[in-house]
Parts: structure tokens; C-alpha cells; sequence
């Protein structure tokens, strides 16, 4: 997430104010580069061995530390948004593990986010008008979005096959194509219509927890809400999934609409925070990341400020949370080999790696294998794949390659858009390794049979 530096902080160190100049060159911006995080950076280069678009490339610029001086030239109003600035700011996954090894502590997410706020709103970004269109007017309704997966849906159902086999998408551009290809399978049931708004355990209740339903998983991964709910109750929590939620904002955030992104930050506090919860608990990581951000985001909203901060205190991813609570044991067996793929956004942007091993491990009969760079991201990184393909189908091999290696049968991805994304690779290679979420291998080992089988 990018902040803005309410104040002039390193103006003995820099003779450059960054917001001054910031507010002159790009008019509009909600966000501006936090002067602080930019000076911060030591230029020790102990990101590059970790930041997949240098081990792309080996190009410096295409490295954190070469875009953070490129982020502090635009900063101090010496470089204009060029269109090699965009195209570096657009490389960058925002995946987040240069921060996880960084010794300065540099959030690198705050700078590439906070730049990206900058060329969308000085209108330079070749792709604004569509991500404008879907960030404002398709992701913040649930109802529309609902529409577009049903009608999504009816084509995946009746016509995708015909028109795969007769070759329709050789007429059309390359992109069309791809996008079918790269769709994940809209549910038949979204998960708003199998779960209810408030879920009760068959015994004592001991936790009254929050559910986030998701834009994207509502429709698409409704399934594991499902598992991930049945998880709940069986670890004895009420689950309340408010009627008045909507998508948290995250992805409109990555690709710099924080107008969009507190928007619907200010919606999900009004939603959550009418219900007396012990924790707001979340399967996406993504979204968890995110939510545990509200309350840096809204830091200068007189009126949300408070409530943000409150609110993110109470935001738990599901292993995190399931871990804190000494889960219930599972007992009956689950005989696979399976490996675990680490989410950047779990593993870098929360730090939580341990918790969803502690989790798989716990799972009687289950061969789990270390997987080489679990922690390096497989090219989804948001609607990446789609706005990047090539640059994002190269880091999906590395992936598969991986993955292959292992020998197992299943790989685990606790994040939906990675689940997608490794679930394509897979298919397009004809390698018959399935992609499970943990929530439904646990459900699994309760005695309880996953909702992919169920509904
Ligand atoms: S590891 Fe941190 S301090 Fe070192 S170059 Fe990278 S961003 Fe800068
Ligand atoms: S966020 Fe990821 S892709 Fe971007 S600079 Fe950092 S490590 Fe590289």
C-alpha cells in the first residue's frame, strides 16, 4: 500500500520535498511516495536475488533497488513519467519479497503503489480506462459481478468447447484467447447462496469471527469458502458473513486507484464493525493483507481513522487465526504427497509461512515435500497475468518446474489467484498434479467431505 507523507521528514537530510514536488508534477494524486521509505534504501542489493523481474532480466532497473531510484528521481520532480518509468512500475509484481529479506526495512509496496496512484491519475496508464471501468464500476458491486460470472458461467458451461474446437479464438487477437484460457471456473453456486449470514457450531459457540466472502472467491473459489466456513464451526466458531460487505479493495489498490480502494475500505467497516467479533477471519491472502492495511490507509480520515485501525487489529488470515485458537486436531488420515506453495502475499506481505505448514502437518497420512522457491511468486500477482502474460507465463514455468520436481500429487496454495494461475500452468502442460486449498485437506482429516464433492 502506498502512503502519503504528511510531513516533510528528511527535509535537513534532502533539501527535496517530495510532497511539494509531488503536488506539482502530478496533480491529483492521492498517494505520493513516502519520502522516508526512499531514503531508507542502503543500495546493499540483498533484494535482487530474490525479486523475480531481476532474475528476469538481470536488468538493475528492473530490480527493487534500481527502481527505487528511479521512484526517488520521479519523486523529486527531475524525471517525468516516461514511458520506461511506467513500463518498470507495470513490471514489478508488487510481490512484495524484496521486503521480506530487505535489512532497512524498506517497504517497497508503498513506493510501487504510491507511483502507480501517480500514472493513473495524471491518466498515463496505458490500461486505465479498462481498470478504471472494472475498479470503480464492476468489482465494488457484488450484484454486478454476480451478473458478469453467471453469464461467465452459461459460456464456460454450453459454448467454451465448441468454440475452443472449431478454433474461435485463432480469429480473434491473441489476448481474447488468453483470457479464456486463463479464467478459472465460475462456481455453480456462488458462495453467498450456500452460506448464510450468521453460522452457528452444533455445540458451545467460543468464538464470534467475521467472514470475508470475496469479490472473486464469492464467484469463483466458493467451494473453499465453504471448506474454510466448515473449518470454522468445527473449531466451535459463530460465523457471521455480513450482508453489507464488499470486495476490500486490494486490487484497486495494487494498481493505483486509492480512490476506489478507501471507498470500499470505509463500506467494510461499516459492515464489520456493526457485529461484536473476536476476529475478522480471511482465506484470501491477498485480502487479509490488505484489511490488516486499513488502518494505515485511513490514518488521515478524521472520521475512519479509528474505526480503520480497529478494524485491522481484528483482521486474521484463516491459518494465523486457526493457529492462535489451537486448532482441533484433526484424525482421520489423508494418504497424498503433497508440496505448499507460499503466497506472496502471506508469506511476504504478512509473514505468515509457518502456520499453514503447522496446519498440513498436523493432517495424519499426509507426505508433505518442501518445495524449491515456495516463496517466489508464480507470475499471478493480481490481474498480473492478464495485463503481463508473457513476463508472467515465464515465472509460471519456473513454478511448474518446481513443482514437478517434487514428485507430489497435490500442491497446496492457500490464495485463490495462485491456485489459478498454477491450476493453468498444469493444464497447459497436460501434468496431472491437482491444486488443493489447505482448508478443504483439513475439512478433509475432520471427517467432512470437501464441498467441491458436496454441492
Ligand atoms: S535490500 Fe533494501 S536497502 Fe538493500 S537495496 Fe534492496 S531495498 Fe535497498
Ligand atoms: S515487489 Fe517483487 S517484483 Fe517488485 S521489486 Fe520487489 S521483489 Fe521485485
Amino acid at each position: 500500500m502506498g502512503l502519503l507523507s504528511n510531513k516533510n521528514t528528511g527535509s535537513e537530510t534532502n533539501p527535496i520535498n517530495y510532497q511539494k514536488a509531488a503536488l506539482v508534477n502530478f496533480p491529483g494524486s492521492i498517494e505520493i511516495p513516502n519520502e522516508e521509505t526512499i531514503i531508507n534504501c542502503i543500495h546493499c542489493g540483498m533484494c535482487l536475488s530474490v525479486c523475480p523481474t531481476y532474475q528476469l532480466t538481470g536488468m538493475e532497473k528492473s530490480s527493487p533497488r534500481g527502481r527505487i531510484r528511479l521512484i526517488k528521481i520521479v519523486a523529486e520532480g527531475n524525471l517525468d513519467l516516461t514511458p520506461n518509468f511506467i513500463d518498470e512500475m507495470d513490471f514489478c509484481l508488487d510481490c512484495q519479497a524484496c521486503q521480506t529479506v530487505c535489512p532497512a526495512g524498506v517497504k517497497f509496496g508503498q513506493l510501487v503503489e504510491a507511483s502507480r496512484d501517480q500514472i493513473a491519475n495524471v491518466g498515463k496508464d496505458p490500461q486505465h480506462f479498462r481498470k478504471r471501468f472494472f475498479f470503480r464500476f464492476i468489482f465494488p458491486s457484488h450484484a454486478r459481478l454476480k451478473i458478469i460470472a453467471a453469464m461467465l458461467r452459461l459460456y464456460q458451461k454450453f459454448l467454451q468447447k465448441i468454440l475452443r474446437k472449431i478454433g474461435f479464438f485463432h480469429l480473434l487477437p491473441k489476448k481474447l484467447g488468453r483470457m479464456d484460457q486463463l479464467a478459472p471456473k465460475i462456481s455453480d453456486k456462488f458462495s453467498d447462496k450456500i452460506l448464510k449470514e450468521d453460522m452457528r457450531p452444533k455445540g458451545e459457540i467460543k468464538y464470534r469471527v467475521g467472514f470475508l466472502k470475496g469479490c472473486l472467491m464469492n464467484v469463483m473459489f466458493a467451494d473453499i469458502n465453504k471448506d474454510t466456513v466448515d473449518v470454522l464451526l468445527e473449531n466451535d466458531c459463530e460465523v457471521i458473513m455480513p450482508k453489507n460487505q464488499v470486495c476490500c479493495g486490494s486490487l484497486a489498490a495494487h494498481n493505483g486507484d486509492f480512490k476506489s480502494a478507501k471507498s470500499l475500505a470505509k463500506k467494510n467497516i461499516i459492515a464489520f464493525l456493526a457485529h461484536d467479533l473476536d476476529a475478522i477471519v480471511i482465506n484470501s491472502a491477498g485480502c487479509s493483507a490488505f484489511m490488516k492495511e486499513y488502518g494505515e490507509l485511513l490514518q488521515d480520515d478524521p472520521e475512519y481513522s479509528d474505526k480503520a485501525k480497529e478494524l485491522s487489529a481484528k483482521v486474521k488470515d484463516v491459518h494465523e487465526f486457526l493457529v492462535e485458537i489451537d486448532f482441533k486436531q484433526p484424525k482421520f488420515p489423508v494418504q497424498k504427497k503433497i508440496t505448499y506453495h507460499d503466497a506472496c502475499h502471506l508469506a511476504h506481505s504478512q509473514q505468515i509461512t509457518d502456520e499453514p505448514r503447522r496446519i498440513l502437518q498436523a493432517i495424519p497420512g499426509l507426505e508433505i515435500v518442501e518445495l524449491n522457491e515456495s516463496t517466489m511468486c508464480c507470475g499471478s500477482a493480481g490481474i498480473y497475468n492478464m495485463v503481463r502474460y508473457d513476463d508472467s507465463m515465464k515465472l509460471l514455468k519456473r513454478k511448474v518446474d518446481n513443482i514437478v520436481d517434487t514428485q507430489a500429487e497435490v500442491v497446496i496454495a492457500a490464495n485463490p489467484g495462485c491456485a489459478g494461475q498454477i491450476e493453468y500452468g498444469l493444464r497447459n502442460r497436460e501434468i496431472d498434479i491437482k491444486v488443493m486449498n489447505p482448508m478443504t485437506l483439513l475439512k478433509m482429516s475432520y471427517g467432512l467431505p470437501p464441498a467441491g464433492e458436496t454441492e
